[in-house]
């Protein structure tokens, strides 16, 4: 961040990212898992390409963005890094699809059938496969309502069959959110129980991205394969967003 010499970054990077995989390990350990099952993903949104620069430096392979408009600068940025996956991770309007299809490997929100269309046509025109998961909104209120996202649990199948049917596109799993205001160890129980029911259909579709700074135990309890975090890793975001060359 503006203000932090690097290596003062660095070291402050490197402390956070100790505790989250000290976390990650205690919770699989817990939970009877392996620790080499869970991902780190870290949701580097709102921070320099420097930082991913570090993490990267750091041992870091996964990232997570929830803005086309910050991610695709910053993923050009850092293009030079091999090896670097890039999660997309937040909403995504059709008309953004190309644009990701351009720098993410995988995109967690996948929530409705006219935007699994765009994916395979933006991914097939750049030549690429995308892995994608179905978001479940596990919200007792209706997804429309609380804007955040996802498909309802009874549209999973549909979406997931489309995915799977498309050419440029993987089926890899499923991703939530836990609700405000909801037990986080309930709704990661939903989630689980989705993603168990898709799995009988999509063996392969394996991957279950759940958890944050705040919940991410309870995710791995739940049977989580990816956890996003940010704050824990990275600090709070800054109130001025990331914008490329600035
Ligand atoms: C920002 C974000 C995260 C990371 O949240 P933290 O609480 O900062 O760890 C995870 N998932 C999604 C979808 C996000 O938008």
């Amino acid at each position: 961040m503006t203000g932090t010499a690097p290596a003062e970054r660095r070291a402050e990077l490197a402390k956070n990212l100790a505790v989250v995989r000290e976390r990650i390990a205690r919770a699989c350990l817990h939970a009877g898992r392996a620790a080499d099952e869970v991902t780190l993903v870290v949701v580097t949104k709102t921070f320099p390409d420097s930082d991913v620069r570090l993490l990267y430096e750091l041992g870091v392979r996964d990232v997570g963005e929830n803005r086309d408009q910050e991610a695709a600068p910053k993923a050009a940025a850092c293009a030079d890094l091999p090896g670097l996956t890039w999660h997309f991770i937040g909403q995504l309007q059709t008309n953004k699809a190309k644009s990701v299809a351009g720098y993410a490997h995988v995109v967690h929100s996948v929530d409705r059938l006219r935007l699994v269309t765009a994916l395979d046509r933006a991914a097939q025109q750049a030549g690429r496969v995308l892995t994608c998961l179905v978001q479940v909104n596990l919200d007792p209120v209706a997804p429309e309502e609380t804007g955040r996202g996802g498909a309802a649990p009874a549209d999973v199948p549909r979406v997931a069959e489309a995915i799977a049917a498309a050419e440029a596109l993987r089926l890899g799993g499923v991703m939530a959110v836990a609700p405000l205001g909801v037990d986080p160890a309930a709704a990661f129980a939903r989630l689980a129980d989705v993603a168990n029911a898709l799995r009988q259909d999509h063996p392969d579709a394996t991957m279950v991205s759940a958890g944050m700074s705040g919940d991410l135990e309870a995710a791995i309890g739940a049977g989580a394969t990816h956890v996003r975090i940010g704050t824990a890793v990275l600090g709070s975001r800054p109130t001025l967003r990331y914008r490329p060359n600035r």
